[in-house]
């Protein structure tokens, strides 16, 4: 009797499997009231927990999810008024910028090589090309986790 007194996570090991106590646990247990009603309580729970039915989620959880989401209202005037106008002054501004900046342009080109230019583009569009790919592969990872 001068065992103490189990703790929760012993008491949960016990109400889950009482096989693998040990043989103090087990006389401590013979002998204390107060314990026994707790794993009495807690074996209760289990088999509630059991007997609770499964939750069923749908099986394509991601088109649920997307009609859940607020929809951006593309279809209204004034929205693509703001799209078109922000995409146009954007647009002018880059032009702008390149037809100032030509003559500094032209010279910084013709400074390079044509293979190294070839390269560099050839590069751009390959780390580009690799980023698109794993940015795909993880929307697909984190779908599947959703599903
Ligand atoms: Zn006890």
């Amino acid at each position: 009797m001068n065992t103490p007194h189990f703790s929760e996570m012993e008491i949960q090991q016990y109400a889950v499997d009482p096989a693998i106590s040990l043989t103090t646990m087990r006389s401590h247990l013979d002998s204390c009231a107060q314990c026994q009603a707790r794993v009495r309580e807690y074996q209760q729970l289990f088999v509630s927990l059991r007997e609770l039915p499964k939750s069923v989620f749908a099986a394509d959880f991601s088109t649920r999810v997307m009609q859940e989401l607020p929809q951006v209202s593309s279809k209204s005037p004034a929205g693509r008024v703001y799209v078109y106008g922000i995409s146009f002054v954007s647009v002018t501004a880059f032009l702008v910028c390149l037809y100032q900046f030509r003559k500094y342009l032209i010279r910084f080109f013709s400074g390079i090589l044509p293979i190294t230019m070839y390269l560099i583009l050839i590069m751009a569009l390959l780390i580009l090309i690799f980023q698109g790919l794993e940015m795909f592969r993880r929307y697909q990872k984190q779908m599947q986790l959703l599903n």
